[in-house]
């Protein structure tokens, strides 16, 4: 059993190739994966990637648009979802 917890998640995918970054969004109460588009600083605990997170661009009824930094979630105004306009700080996973 493996009690550490952790806010990011590091996925490969069946082949065992680098798949992205799994972090929980509590805005949408669903995962959203970094992948290789964007740049991880290596910090679990505080992590940054580089560049907005943008899921369902095209319907403003799901969509969710934020920044991952030093650990926070900063939430930009056009996300569907009571965080809009808000920063909080990253969950950590419970994938058991
Ligand atoms: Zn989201």
């Amino acid at each position: 059993m493996n009690n550490d917890m952790a806010k990011v998640q590091k996925l490969h995918n069946q082949s065992d190739e680098f798949a992205g970054y799994l972090v929980f969004c509590p805005g949408c109460e669903c995962y959203h994966l970094f992948d290789s588009r964007w740049t991880f600083n290596g910090d679990f605990e505080k992590p940054t990637f580089d560049g907005s997170m943008l899921v369902n661009k095209d319907d403003p009824t799901s969509r969710c648009h934020s920044f991952l930094t030093n650990g926070e979630w900063q939430f930009l105004q056009d996300c569907f979802h009571h965080l809009a306009g808000q920063t909080v700080d990253l969950v950590d996973l419970d994938l058991s």
